[in-house]
């Protein structure tokens, strides 16, 4: 691969309690097609040597061993939701590979929420052998931000009336969890290669764009390539949903890897 090569993969593509999900019956839950598996939301972006991932929720350990991913140099989390911060204590794997702490890049409210969900690895009183080392570096809207020599630069998007964190790198862009974009923060989304964009199930939500929205945000965002995840069982079958989307349209799912 070229030093120049972008390489995204996908750790999960899943809604927040994944898919299956527990107990149900209905034909997604039970597709014997590998596509219908779906882990939480999370991204892992390789650029000039540098490895990072995008949110770290509950399956972050699953998946780091699924894609034998023995490189990270930071966590970029989107935003402070269970499904995409859960697997916090699981950097400590890349602490001992690397005895060194892990750069995690989040807004001050998910910090303040961090905070509260592990403070056994915030709160110097709880400081013992063996737990997670972090560095903590704060980012918000306004400021572009750099890791190694990879340029970064956040999207607000709403969640409802949660603030949630886009990235986009060179010309791709990762949003996810997100309902409204308003019209400031569309302009950083101009131009690009590929999108990735959140489309929870054909019917509506309040804090997630649905399939139908997801369609029209990017025919208007004119992408050459646009993925949908976040997805939910009720979106319907992987490979059902799929065909009907535009030429330039994909569902992502678990393990796809993509080149930029
Ligand atoms: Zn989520
Ligand atoms: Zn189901
Ligand atoms: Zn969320």
């Amino acid at each position: 691969m070229s030093n120049d090569v972008m390489k995204v993969t996908f750790n999960g593509t899943g809604t927040s309690q994944g898919v299956p999900v527990i107990g149900c019956h209905c034909n997604v839950c039970q597709s014997k097609d590998k596509k219908d598996s779906r882990l939480r939301s999370s991204i892992s972006l390789e650029y000039k040597d540098t490895s990072i991932v995008v949110d770290a929720g509950p399956d972050f350990r699953q998946q780091m061993l699924r894609t034998k991913n023995e490189k990270l140099d930071a966590i970029l989390f989107t935003h402070e939701h269970k499904d995409h911060v859960a697997g916090l204590d699981d950097v400590r794997a890349y602490n001992f590979l690397t005895k060194k702490p892990l750069n995690i890049y989040c807004t001050d409210s998910v910090f303040k929420a961090l905070k509260r969900e592990y403070h056994y690895i915030f709160d110097p009183a709880f400081q013992y052998p063996g737990i997670p080392k972090i560095i903590r570096n704060s980012i918000n809207k306004y400021t572009n931000f750099k890791i190694n020599k990879l340029n970064i630069q956040p999207i607000e998007v709403f969640h409802y009336k949660l603030p949630v964190l886009g990235f986009r790198i060179e010309d791709f862009c990762y949003i996810t969890d997100a309902s409204y974009i308003s019209k400031n923060e569309k302009k950083k989304l101009e131009n690009l290669k590929v999108l990735v964009l959140n489309a929870l199930r054909k019917e509506k939500h309040i804090s997630h764009y649905n399939l139908e929205e997801a369609l029209k945000l990017i025919k208007e965002l004119k992408p050459k390539k646009a993925y949908l995840t976040h997805i939910s069982h009720l979106m319907g079958k992987h490979e059902e949903v799929n065909s009907l989307l535009p030429e330039n349209v994909e569902i992502a799912y678990d393990t796809l890897s993509i080149t930029i």
